[in-house]
């Protein structure tokens, strides 16, 4: 017995509709076969049975009824191996060829059919023989009056015979086919069932954890997507897992550093006995180190809310060159460390409808990028130009630029080419995020060693009206 399961299902899903399906065509084959042989035998009494009317009607043998002319009559009309009765209109037996019990009644259909003028048929058994039989039946007239009933009695148990060998040989094919649909439809039951075991103890193992193993095996169509998925997902898994391990330990390293700093100048400003010029430096340290404690976990808070979708822009117009002017002034000190020139070029003044201070959010943390990842002496470039419709800023540096290998995973959160650079590796994936939100979309072109560019485009309600007729550029 199958137990319960796909297999038992599949099992018995195509036994019922293979055996429905043969015992119908069984059904109709052996009716079929069956009505064949008894017509068969029935064309061959009935050609006997017109020709000896149509012998009587010509040569109108029998003028008078009497039993010298009936057993002419049985002589001329017999038929070999099928019994001849003449019966008078009521169905009384006048004479046969059996000589058997001559004065008996038949009350079979075919007498009643043979009366009203057609050719009367009847099969059944026979009670004297007890076998099967089939008479056939028909009327004879004298001057237009109702004679003599010729019946034919043929036994039908040759006919019987042939037919049970052939619903035998028909039973036996019939088995066969089923037998050969079962062993087929457990093969293709295992063909599936195996594999969604073997997906279904990894997918077992991986739910405790284990995400190293794999789904092993050649599988074909939904099987082989199902398995290549789900060792998908444990890579997806392993890989999210290993970025987050390396999330908390850089943000680890970026937070250990300014409590460091800070707890340092603490102890030290709490012993005493400093001039106020060194107290101020010191307040000054700690005041830095918390601000950008204070932006680190704002990024987090950020992004935890872009996540959840509950980051909630406060729209207004924003006049982007303004704006790109105050990052250049607020990234200035930074860049002026590693000796960049931070250049803007805009001959547009388009105005952005959007949330100012996250799109300010999102140019500082391009623009810092660039500084961290460029060489000191560089330029590093913001371009903002007009389109028909939109707005395209171009942050350019010509710094240590991005492998292709990592070009598509720098967007992902936690990402970092290198942790030991500082930072979450969230900026990037905040700024996609902001982007989107305001319906623009965020590029990155970059050549390792050769520099980067990211390129944001942002909607415009009404075009800048600019002199230069600037044409969207190439997707
Ligand atoms: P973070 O700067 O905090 O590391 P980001 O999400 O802003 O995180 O950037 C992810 C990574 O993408 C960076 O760690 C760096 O490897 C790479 N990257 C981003 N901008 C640049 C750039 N302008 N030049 C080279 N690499 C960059």
């Amino acid at each position: 017995m199958i137990k319960k399961g796909i297999r038992r299902q599949i099992v018995l899903h195509y036994f019922i509709v293979v055996f429905t399906a043969l015992l119908l065509v069984e059904v109709i084959f052996l009716l079929a076969i069956r009505s064949y042989y008894y017509d068969s035998v029935y064309s061959h009494i009935y050609g006997y049975v017109k020709n000896a009317e149509d012998y009587y009607q010509k040569f109108r043998l029998f003028e008078e009824e009497n039993i010298n002319i009936l057993s002419d009559m049985l002589a001329n009309f017999r038929m070999t191996s099928t019994e001849l009765q003449i019966l008078d209109i009521k169905g009384k037996v006048l004479i046969n060829t059996t000589e058997f019990n001559p004065d008996t009644n038949i009350t079979t259909s075919d007498i009643p059919q043979a009366i009203s003028g057609n050719m009367g048929r009847w099969v059944g058994r026979q009670p004297s023989t007890n076998e099967d039989v089939m008479a056939v039946s028909k009327l004879i007239q004298i001057n237009g009056e109702d004679k003599f009933i010729l019946r034919y009695t043929t036994s039908l148990t040759t006919v019987n015979d042939k037919l049970f060998n052939v619903t035998l040989l028909s039973l036996g094919i019939g088995m066969s086919v089923l037998g050969l649909v079962l062993a087929f439809s457990l093969g293709l039951a295992n063909s599936i069932v195996k594999p969604l075991n073997n997906i279904t103890a990894v997918s077992a193992q991986m739910a405790k954890g284990k995400y190293k193993v794999r789904v092993k095996g050649d599988y074909k169509y939904e099987l082989g997507e199902l398995a290549s998925t789900l060792n998908h997902m444990a890579e997806e898994i392993v890989r999210s897992n290993q970025v987050k391990d390396d999330f908390i330990s850089s943000i680890s390293h970026e937070l250990r550093t300014p409590l460091t700093s800070i707890k340092g100048w603490g102890e030290t400003l709490s012993s005493g006995g400093f001039d106020p010029e060194e107290t101020k430096v010191g307040m000054q340290i700690i005041s830095k180190e918390t601000e950008r404690l204070i932006g680190l976990v704002e990024e987090i808070l950020d992004f935890s809310k872009l996540q959840h979708n509950e980051m909630k822009l406060v729209v207004g117009e924003v006049i982007l060159k303004e704006l790109l002017q105050e990052i250049m002034l607020n990234m200035w000190t930074k860049a002026e460390k590693k000796y960049i020139k931070l250049v803007l070029e805009s001959d547009d003044n388009p105005v952005v409808i959007g949330d100012g201070n996250r799109l300010k959010q999102i140019f500082l943390n391009l623009v810092d990028n660039a500084i961290k990842f460029s060489e000191e002496n560089s330029v590093i470039k913001i371009v903002l130009t007009c389109y028909p419709g939109q707005v395209e800023v171009d942050v350019q540096d010509n710094g240590l630029g991005i492998s292709e290998e990592h070009l598509n995973r720098v967007r992902d959160r936690f990402f970092q080419v290198s942790p030991l650079n500082g930072g979450t590796g969230l900026g990037l994936a905040i700024s996609q995020q902001l982007v989107e939100q305001h319906q623009g979309t965020m590029e990155i072109l970059s050549e390792l060693g050769e520099g980067t560019i990211v390129r944001v485009m942002l909607p415009l309600v009404e075009d800048c009206g600019s002199t230069d007729e600037n044409t969207v550029p190439d997707e």
